[in-house]
């Protein structure tokens, strides 16, 4: 059958041998279809140019026309940046390009006439424009501004290498107009006729012709819209369908909730659940009682007190004659869940293990065969528990804390454990924005705990640079005074750890000096230490011993000491965001109040100061996961990273957060009526996925 998708370009009017081959390496482009999909990522009003004193703010994109009156290249080396000074006679406004410059610098000469596209900002007190889309006006007219392209003009991406071979963005253009032109009764329709009126739809086909010339600013949007829709419909069409799938896997019945669960609740717990904890208890214990298996996400910010929840679980397991286990990151924290929650069940009739990688061989077997025989319940420990070695009588229940930091496989390592695959709930304080979570984590269930237990104050954050160190210290001196504990972080990243763990040892060695014993005590945990010392220095630090802990990043996850109420965090520019909110997350969990104390150099990148600027403004966990996306894109985010989503063409989890619910809803009402889409009216969408675009999809998600 024709497919008008799967022509070849190189008949297309305009393309030709030559150029589809470049099109075929430089952009991936060899088929109708994938040209169609070579969405333009902006449009540009040619009408719409506005003189250059009228520029009002650096929110808004603007088109201007006019002259260079100056160019000068500043820096040296990675600094070396283009500045040209751009007139058009009402005013005057910096242009600024810091890569390409071996392709730019000739073009912009003084005297040079372009049309230039871009987002204002101010710095230094100028305004400029970093990286614009420029076209050198060489006709110059009027006349012309308004005849071509009827006023809107798609601009498309390129490399290099395509503006070479004659495949500059307005080439690109006429191409694409070419294809519209034949699109035109060549696209058919694959939605119902319902779900394109529901949601006031473009057609396919003058959706994808309006994307690349559309009529107005509108026209395009509405294009957008409808293409969006699809892909995202497409997107949640192949999420719901496996999760239909692994609903549907037989699991085991916890059908009572008994003594321990009961006795804990009464005697052991100490404080009353707050009403999200209990919420999500009982979403848990509904699902553990259908017969299938429970494949959980349980999400809440960083001291919400999810390690309770998943006690209660381990306990409504063991009351139902199964196992439990837990599994944490780090050794640290396998340590202090088994610490705690050894604590939490005083006094009562449940036996709980610690295995992990530094646990003595006897132990180790004595342990293995408790585990075997039944007789331990619930065991806690690191990736050492998902050795085959490591046999249950009958796992009921697996816990894993800090979720990003295990892959599918380990998850299906669990299932393995049990004849009948045990429950899974995965814990992570990395809140995931909600929409990134509907797609990503499809295939789980969610919970949320989106309430902190009463009494917290709100922690304090502010921003401090190397110059205000001397007043750093003396809050701290106040902090301890009052009886408070203080942890000082710093970076530690990979590819540098030897640098770093110098200025670990400096800062350490400073703060020695500013905090003399024995007035002070300090403890220094580091990832090069055995893992017995930094436990030894953990427990110091966690009864109170030494006041001031000195560290890397290795207490970032979990860590929970109460009366630690300051967080400095050296060098904070170089963290990311979500383990920034982790590290701060480590204080505000007693009732005095905490303070986190962001401390950079004085000079920082746009995106750093923006990081900072978000942790100052808000404690949110969400907000912060959502500015995190928007800064980073989902691509980069811990745990989606090669998820696919990156494939995205064209919608945006984030911001098209209403396309993405409005997909999903259509997605389960298709999937509902028609589940494996063999009705004649799904026949479309059934193509669609069948071309399996995202065919790694599922595959690459951890
Ligand atoms: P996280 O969700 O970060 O793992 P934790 O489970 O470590 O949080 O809980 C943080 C602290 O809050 C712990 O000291 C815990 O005992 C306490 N906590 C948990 N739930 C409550 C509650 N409902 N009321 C008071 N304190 C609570
Ligand atoms: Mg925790």
């Amino acid at each position: 059958m024709f497919d008008f998708f799967s022509q070849s370009i190189e008949y297309l009017k305009g393309v030709g041998p030559a150029k589809a081959k470049v099109l075929q390496k430089e952009a991936n482009i060899s088929t109708y279809g994938d040209l169609l999909e070579y969405y333009p990522f902006r449009y540009i009003d040619r009408g719409g140019f506005i003189p250059v004193n009228q520029i009002r703010d650096d929110k808004n994109y603007v088109s201007l026309k006019g002259k260079i009156l100056k160019t000068e290249e500043k820096g040296f080396g990675k600094n070396k940046r283009l500045i040209a000074v751009f007139g058009d006679g009402t005013g005057q406004i910096e242009l600024v390009w810091f890569s390409g410059l071996k392709w730019i610098s000739p073009k912009i000469k003084v005297g040079a006439e372009l049309k230039v596209f871009g987002k204002p900002s101010i710095f230094n007190h100028r305004l400029n424009i970093n990286h614009p889309e420029i076209e050198f006006s060489d006709t110059g007219s009027e006349e012309q501004d308004k005849s071509e392209g009827g006023g809107i003009q798609p601009l498309y991406s390129g490399t290099e290498a395509m503006r070479r071979h004659g495949l500059s963005p307005k080439v690109m253009a006429g191409i694409t107009a070419n294809l519209c032109t034949q699109a035109r009764g060549s696209i058919p329709e694959i939605l119902t006729p319902a779900v394109v009126s529901r949601y006031g739809l473009f057609s396919r086909e003058d959706a994808f012709i309006q994307v690349h010339h559309p009529l107005s600013l509108q026209h395009a949007e509405c294009a957008r819209q409808r293409l969006k829709f699809e892909e995202l419909l497409l997107l949640q069409l192949k999420i719901w369908q496996s999760k239909l799938k692994t609903s549907k896997t037989p699991g085991l019945k916890f059908e009572q909730v008994g003594e321990r669960f009961n006795y804990f609740y009464q005697h052991n717990l100490g404080f009353e659940l707050t009403g999200a904890q209990k919420r999500v208890i009982k979403e848990i214990r509904a699902d553990t009682r259908t017969g299938f298996q429970m494949n959980r996400l349980l999400q809440g910010d960083v001291g919400s007190g999810k390690t309770i929840v998943a006690l209660m679980c381990m306990l409504l397991a063991c009351d139902n004659g199964f196992q439990a286990c837990l599994m944490a990151p780090t050794e640290i924290l396998a340590r202090q869940h088994f610490a705690s929650i050894s604590k939490m069940l005083k006094g009562m009739n449940v036996r709980v293990g610690l295995l992990t990688g530094s646990t003595a061989t006897k132990d180790r077997n004595i342990l293995l065969n408790l585990l075997q025989d039944g007789s331990m319940d619930i065991l806690i420990g690191t990736h050492a528990l998902l050795e085959d070695r490591v046999a249950f009588k009958n796992l009921g229940i697996v816990v894993i804390d800090e979720q990003h930091r295990f892959g599918v496989q380990q998850r299906a390592k669990l299932w393995a454990k049990n004849t009948v695959s045990p429950h899974i709930l995965v814990m992570t304080a990395t809140p995931i924005p909600r929409t990134l979570g509907m797609t990503l984590y499809g295939d789980l269930d969610v919970s949320v705990i989106d309430e902190l237990p009463p009494n917290r104050k709100p922690i304090k954050t502010v921003h401090l640079t190397d110059h205000n160190r001397l007043q750093l210290f003396s809050f701290m001196k106040d902090e301890i005074a009052k009886g408070r504990q203080v942890y000082v972080v710093y970076p530690l990243i990979q590819e540098s750890e030897n640098l770093d763990l110098k200025d670990l040892m400096d800062g350490y060695e400073s703060i020695s000096r500013a905090f003399p014993i024995p007035d002070y005590q300090l403890s220094i945990v580091h990832g090069k230490m055995r893992p017995e010392d930094k436990e030894f220095e953990m427990n110091r630090f966690k009864k109170g011993e030494t006041q001031i802990m000195v560290s890397t990043t290795v207490i970032e996850v979990g860590v929970d000491v109460p009366n630690a109420s300051v967080m400095v965090i050296e060098n904070s520019e170089r963290f990311g965001l979500a383990q920034l909110h982790q590290l701060r997350g480590r204080v505000g969990r007693g009732a005095e109040q905490s303070h986190c104390i962001l401390m950079t150099a004085d000079k920082l990148s746009n995106d750093a100061r923006e990081r900072i600027d978000t942790m100052v403004r808000t404690n949110d966990g969400f907000k912060i996961a959502e500015a995190d996306l928007k800064l980073r894109g989902p691509g980069d985010l811990q745990g989606t990273r090669q998820s696919g989503l990156l494939s995205l063409k064209i919608a945006d989890i984030v911001e098209d957060e209403n396309i993405v619910k409005a997909a999903r809803y259509t997605a389960i009402e298709i999937l509902e009526k028609d589940p494996d889409l063999h009705l004649p009216e799904n026949r479309g969408l059934a193509e669609e996925l069948q071309k399996n675009r995202n065919a790694n999809f599922w595959a690459k998600i951890s």
